[in-house]
């Protein structure tokens, strides 16, 4: 039987009792969920999906992540709520795929963790399992593993074994609708330089990793969760007489309206601006204290800085790494009027940090 998977947290419980009902049936999980946005999201579901699979003994393929062709099927139906046509289209899509892959594996069974979501409806995932059989001729296996407690055995085994935790369906349309509270949505931000940022999906992702790691080391460890400040750069803008200056905008730089300024003060590599509090660096000073060879700014965006060290010339320039003072580094400071439009977000935030035992 060919099991379509979404996630770890359907996945698991639903395959554990699957293989109960079918003790004599070898399931093939398959990860096929192009409907995903971004990427790194995919990656970081399908990794804890097939963390579960190890665990219960179950073969994992992940299905290709046809994304573009994705986007064609649903085009028309992007503002659709949940639960209506554009969902419709996207459990076709996969379970279409499923049944094809089943076909292929010479199964004539296919079945899927969407029925254990709360959030699908089993009467349109039963309508797909019709068109399935019709086109295909394998059988759908519309079980209902939610009823008689089911959900709440399913958060219980999500919880003992610390799996991932998505707080959005899946593709970029529900991330709009179901985040739009949210000050800042992550999965739409991909920051440049390429750099992790806190709490984005890439760290997730890495932190996941290390997770696995520990597993399969043996190490026990708990997942918890922390509150802090995090930071967005939207959006970073120096002009000289409408002329673009080339520069490197150093996190938590924040600015509450566009300034024009000028650098008063500078020692030893630092400027300070007339106004705003705006501190400006030369590369130079970058490369005498990170220990770098940067020659311009060019390459600051091609060997990007870690977080950590940009935090850490913040920390040497005003003596605390929480000041939210806009630093800049430029290639060399000069006599003239910066125009300065820097568009930044600083919120509370929370992540996730193992402790280990
Ligand atoms: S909201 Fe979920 S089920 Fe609906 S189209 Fe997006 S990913 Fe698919």
């Amino acid at each position: 039987m060919i099991a379509h998977l979404c996630c770890s947290v359907d996945a698991g419980y639903f395959l554990k009792r699957l293989k109960e009902e079918y003790p004599n049936e070898k399931i093939i999980g398959f990860f096929y969920d192009p409907n995903i946005h971004p990427y790194s999201e995919f990656k970081l579901r399908s990794l804890d999906t097939k963390r579960i699979c190890e665990k219960l003994g179950i073969e994992y393929v992940e299905g290709d992540y046809n994304y573009e062709a994705w986007l064609k099927a649903v085009k028309g139906k992007e503002n659709e709520p949940e639960k209506g046509s554009r969902c419709s289209v996207c459990f076709d899509f996969s379970l279409e795929e499923a049944a094809r892959f089943a076909k292929e594996k010479g199964d004539n069974k296919v079945t899927t963790s969407l029925l254990m979501s709360p959030m699908k409806s089993h009467e349109q995932l039963e309508a797909i399992g019709k068109v399935i059989k019709r086109k295909y001729g394998v059988d759908f296996i519309a079980v209902d593993y939610r009823k008689k407690g089911g959900t709440q055995a399913q958060q219980e085994y999500a919880k003992q074994n610390q799996m991932y935790r998505q707080d959005y369906c899946g593709c970029i349309y529900g991330i709009w609708q179901q985040k739009s509270e949210q000050e800042i949505i992550d999965e739409l931000i991909s920051p440049f330089p390429f750099q992790i940022l806190p709490a984005s999906i890439e760290e997730k992702l890495s932190f996941y990793e290390n997770r696995l790691k520990l597993e399969n080391e043996g190490i026990n460890y708990k997942i918890v969760k922390e509150n802090f400040l995090n930071y967005r750069l939207l959006k970073s803008l120096i002009t000289s007489k409408k002329k673009p200056i080339f520069h490197y905008t150093l996190f938590y730089s924040l600015l509450d309206r566009p300034q024009r300024v000028r650098i008063e003060t500078q020692k030893d590599g630092i400027g300070y601006a007339n106004r705003a509090q705006i501190i400006f660096i030369k590369i130079s000073k970058i490369n005498e204290l990170l220990n770098k060879t940067y020659k311009n700014i060019k390459e600051i965006y091609q060997k990007p800085l870690k977080l950590d060290e940009e935090l850490i010339i913040r920390e040497k320039i005003t003596n605390t790494k929480y000041s939210l003072s806009p630093i800049i580094v430029l290639e060399e400071f000069e006599e003239i009027r910066y125009d300065i439009d820097i568009d930044a977000k600083i919120y509370p935030d929370n992540k996730e940090i193992l402790i280990k035992f």
